[in-house]
């Protein structure tokens, strides 16, 4: 089954958060007799949002996730917060590697593959994301970029274990940019060349209703990571009933 995964980054405070929450859970729960969503649905609120956007989703289908975590389960590690702490706390899932990390942290490959080891001690599902620059594309090394991404965060058992990757070109990411449908099926291609037939993987780089059906509508796309459109009811679900 897809996955539709929202990334709402550094948004939400607690009264439109738990009301964007209560609006999905709703619209689950009404499709769910007459017209199903048929993909898994995802939300990743910020850390402070969690605990109340695990209570609003319980038993509604829709999965939790948190947007990054530290290597280490617990410690002096002031502002951070542990795959453990987001595992308690209802998620499922956690997005690593993503590009606003890896840019403005300085996240490197092989600290994304701590991070990766960390999710899978704890039980969560990574969502590992990958992705080139504009400038890498420019230079044709999108393909050799990405490889390397998944070369350096993960480990040979990552492989068989479940997994998400996320082709998120940095370049596409909230900037209403996309890449041509086949370069996104490429660069898929290549993806899937790497990883189990199993593993989910999602494109992300704004996707709104108007490109999704379009895009996971292409072979070995699996699913979407959205950003900005993932903050209101309407346009992340219109990228979920994109799915069927
Ligand atoms: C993202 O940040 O993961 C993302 C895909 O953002 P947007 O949809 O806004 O481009």
């Amino acid at each position: 089954m897809k996955l539709v995964a929202g990334n709402w980054k550094m948004n939400g405070m607690r009264a439109d958060g738990l009301a964007l929450a209560a609006e999905l859970v709703r619209r689950a729960r009404e499709a769910d007799g007459a017209e199903p969503v048929v993909c898994e649905l995802l939300i990743c609120p910020p850390a402070t949002l969690l605990a109340m956007a695990h209570e609003a989703l319980t038993g509604s289908g829709i999965a939790l996730g948190g947007q990054d975590c530290h290597p280490a389960a617990k410690g002096a590690f002031t502002g951070d917060i542990s795959a453990e702490m987001l595992a308690d706390a209802g998620c499922r899932y956690v997005i690593l590697g993503h590009s606003e990390r890896r840019h403005g942290h300085g996240e490197s490959n092989a600290l994304i593959r701590e991070k990766v080891a960390a999710a899978r001690r704890a039980g969560l599902v990574p969502v590992l994301c990958v992705g080139e620059t504009l400038a890498q594309r420019q230079a044709g090394e999108a393909s050799a970029v990405v490889a390397a991404q998944l070369a350096g965060c993960l480990e040979d058992h990552d492989r068989v274990h479940e997994l998400v990757v996320a082709y998120e070109p940095v370049w596409a990411i909230g900037t209403g940019l996309t890449p041509g449908l086949d370069d996104i099926r490429a660069m898929h291609a290549v993806i899937r060349s790497d990883l189990s037939p199993e593993t989910r993987i999602l494109y992300g780089g704004s996707v709104n209703p108007a490109n999704a059906a379009a895009i996971l509508g292409l072979p070995d796309v699996d699913g979407a990571l959205v950003g900005g459109a993932s903050l209101a009811a309407d346009t992340f679900w219109a990228i979920a009933r994109a799915c069927g």
